[in-house]
């Protein structure tokens, strides 16, 4: 559970692996609505519902693969949205969210 795991081919941090990204957070792979297909979801996801790529340890089990949405790639650490814990950025990013959708 770490981003060296990443490097291993194993599950990795949902994210780009910046500098402050949490491995084992994930709020970005749950409360996002992502459109692009995700193999299992291939309408994609609406937000607030977790990933099924997402695995127990909150790690995108996609990492490295083609498959992986190229949103999910572009997207990196923010200090704003991604707060100081996985609490916040679920609730700035969800609030992001209904901003955005309105
Ligand atoms: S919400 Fe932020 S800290 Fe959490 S996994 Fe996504 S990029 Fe990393
Ligand atoms: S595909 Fe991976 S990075 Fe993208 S939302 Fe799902 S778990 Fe997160």
């Amino acid at each position: 559970m770490n981003p060296k795991g990443a490097r291993d081919g194993k599950a990795g941090p949902p994210l780009l692996e910046r500098e402050g990204c949490r491995p084992g957070c994930g709020a970005c792979c749950i409360a996002p609505s992502i459109s692009s297909p995700i193999p299992g979801m291939p309408r994609g996801k609406p937000a607030g519902v977790r990933c099924v790529q997402l695995d127990g340890n909150n790690l995108c089990r996609l990492f490295g693969d083609p498959r992986r949405p190229a949103v999910c790639e572009r997207f990196a650490f923010d200090r704003e949205l991604c707060g100081e814990d996985r609490r916040q950025a679920l609730e700035r990013i969800a609030l992001l969210e209904r901003g955005t959708c309105a």
